[in-house]
């Protein structure tokens, strides 16, 4: 079918125009150069970057024309693509292979055929039928339009340019705008991010107990103590429920617990599900996340229509679960390898790993493979897990920032099934490296033996990424007992700190010998009792491990030491 097949032999019809669609159809274009491709994209842009836009609305992309990635001039002349904007597909027959477009500005209606059709339609940001979510003042975060209508809103709200300020005789008086974000989650905490940066009072209510869903509890705490350090309110556990705008007075957003927060604007971040009403009109099989199901090439259950993006449901590439992961990475992906099929190559897709990152006022936090939230929910235990903080590189080099990360293996063979991370530097690089090694089925092993660049600005000889299999590996050889906070043994806690440290921060019952002076000091310790070891951050507690079970005593390291104590007790209040 590729260089030698003529238009009228192949005719593909694409159903969105941006990350999905957009890559289909490049792709498409680049493997069957006479095939007929028409995409058809309901709003006014095609290709444009949705992952700018909360950093449009903060300004840090100050023009709106940076986020249109390729417009429809580049795909017509570059690719020879027949770009349909403001068309809307609104039915597809598949028994006739055609699909009904409407023309959103004039409401024309039009008929399609279709040799293959690719359905690439996103997802819709969801919006409850909750009291007052249509009143002026709350927005969603979806498209172009979308936030310029939060810039113009946030201009015209503005206290200089709207004479809502007041002048007290001595000064002006500019009273603070208040944003309510709603949801914890990427898009809620971009737009929290950006709007400070603004120079607005940020609140952020979130629906569960902690930020980030995709993150464990004890990882998202970091993020959450770094958004309150940025002056953004955090509400956990909270529901809105609603809106309201009395006479002349502010928005007001409306929560379960009964609090009232006043809001100059609102914006909702509460999640997006898969814009699934085309297919399921069309008869094809949705998941029970409300995605699209396709196969590993990307077929519907119609076997002449593709679907990828945001509105497919995916196996989770650890767990062999349906999700629904909407990110951009995936829906590129996805779109090249639906290409690749039409064009008769024998692509597919491997699942996804939810790998992802987000940066926070100078801060990141990413993940990739599975989380413990997961496994519990499973009921798999064959797992382990260890917190690291290890430098962002080497210490002795002028700017280093130390690194949390939890990492995620199984017990019975090693393999890499999860890691999370949050610091100031070098996070996504960690976490690329991992995201690699899980798609490739490694080891915990294969993580001290991986081979990674190394100058002192950069890293560590033993990168983070060495010393978390290196870690890991001691944990399953044996070398290195380990223990957990939140576990409801009993314990003998011994902490290897020096005296000075435990001001500043210790665990209530804990005896107390520093590791240099450990080995003259054995005979002070029970034989006859497990000892789980601390000290800040699990380094000396290994060193101490080491010694004592070489010494015929029970060890054990507390895992992340006093550093995970924090997180693990606000976040399990069952630590010992
Ligand atoms: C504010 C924001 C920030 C994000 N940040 C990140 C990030 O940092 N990293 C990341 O990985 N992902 C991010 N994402 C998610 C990422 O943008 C999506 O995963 C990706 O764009 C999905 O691609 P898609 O092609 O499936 O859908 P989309 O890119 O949403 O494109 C779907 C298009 O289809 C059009 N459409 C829908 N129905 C029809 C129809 N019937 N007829 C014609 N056209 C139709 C829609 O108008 C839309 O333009 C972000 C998303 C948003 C909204």
């Amino acid at each position: 079918m590729e260089s030698n097949s003529n238009k009228a032999d192949l005719k593909v019809v694409i159903v969105g125009g941006v990350a999905g669609g957009a890559s289909c159809a490049a792709r498409l274009r680049r493997l069957a150069e006479n095939a007929e491709i028409i995409m058809v994209e309901r709003g006014p842009y095609v290709s444009y970057a949705n992952c700018g836009l909360p950093y449009h609305v903060g300004g840090v992309i100050p023009r709106e024309s940076s986020l249109l990635v390729a417009d429809e001039r580049t795909f017509r002349s570059l690719f020879e693509i027949d770009v349909r904007t403001l068309c809307e597909a609104v039915s597809i027959s598949p028994q006739e292979k055609t699909v009904e477009l409407r023309n959103v500005a004039t409401g024309e209606l039009t008929i399609e055929s279709y040799d293959k059709l690719v359905l690439s339609p996103g997802a819709t940001p969801i919006r409850p039928p909750m009291p007052g979510i249509d009143l002026p003042g709350v927005f969603k975060v979806r498209t172009v339009p979308d936030v310029k209508e939060i810039k113009d809103w946030l201009e015209g709200h503005d206290p200089f340019s709207s004479g809502m300020h007041t002048y007290t005789g001595y000064q002006t008086v500019v009273p603070a705008r208040r944003a309510v974000v709603v949801g914890g989650g990427f898009i809620g905490l971009e737009m929290a991010e950006n709007l400070k940066h603004l120079g607005l009072e940020v609140t952020l209510i979130q629906r569960g107990p902690h930020v980030m869903g995709p993150m464990d509890p004890e990882m998202a705490r970091y993020v959450e103590r770094h958004m309150e350090r940025h002056g953004v309110h955090l509400v956990l556990d909270d529901d809105v429920t609603g809106f309201q705008r009395t006479d002349g007075g502010p928005l007001e957003v409306l929560t379960k617990s009964g609090q009232k927060f006043p809001a100059d604007i609102a914006v909702l971040g509460i999640g997006v599900r898969p814009e699934n009403w085309l297919a399921k009109d069309a008869g094809l099989a949705i998941g029970d996340r409300g995605g699209i199901r396709v196969d590993e090439q990307m077929r519907t259950s119609d076997p002449d229509i593709f679907a990828v993006g945001d509105a497919i449901e995916v196996k989770d590439y650890i767990t062999g679960e349906w999700t629904h992961i909407p990110l951009a990475g995936p829906a590129n992906r996805q779109g090249r390898i639906a290409a690749d099929v039409i064009a008769g190559r024998d692509s597919s897709f491997r699942g996804t790993q939810g790998t992802s990152i987000i940066g926070l006022f100078g801060a990141a936090a990413a993940w990739t493979g599975v989380n413990e939230k997961t496994l519990l929910r499973l009921g798999d235990s064959d797992y382990e897990k260890i917190y690291l903080y290890p430098n962002s590189h080497a210490g002795y080099y002028p700017g280093a920032k130390y690194l949390a990360m939890k990492i995620i293996f199984r017990k019975s063979d090693g393999r890499l099934l999860g890691v999370q991370a949050v610091g100031q530097d070098g996070v996504d690089k960690r976490i690329d490296a991992f995201a690699m090694a899980i798609q490739l089925g490694s080891t915990i092993y294969d993580l001290e033996e991986a081979e990674l660049c190394y100058a002192p600005q950069f890293g560590s000889a033993k990168s983070p990424v060495n010393f978390a299999g290196m870690v890991a590996a001691d944990v399953l050889r044996g070398d290195m007992p380990l223990s957990h906070w939140n576990s409801d043994v009993p314990r003998y806690l011994l902490d290897v700190r020096h005296p000075q440290e435990l001001a500043v921060e210790h665990a209530p019952g804990a005896v107390n010998i520093p590791l240099d002076e450990l080995r003259e000091r054995l005979d002070e310790l029970p034989r006859d009792r497990e000892i789980d070891v601390i000290c800040r951050s699990g380094q000396r507690a290994y060193y101490a491990t080491r010694i004592l079970l070489q010494n015929g005593f029970k060890a054990r390291i507390l895992a992340g030491g006093m550093m995970s104590r924090e997180n693990l007790i606000a976040d399990t209040n069952q630590a010992r």
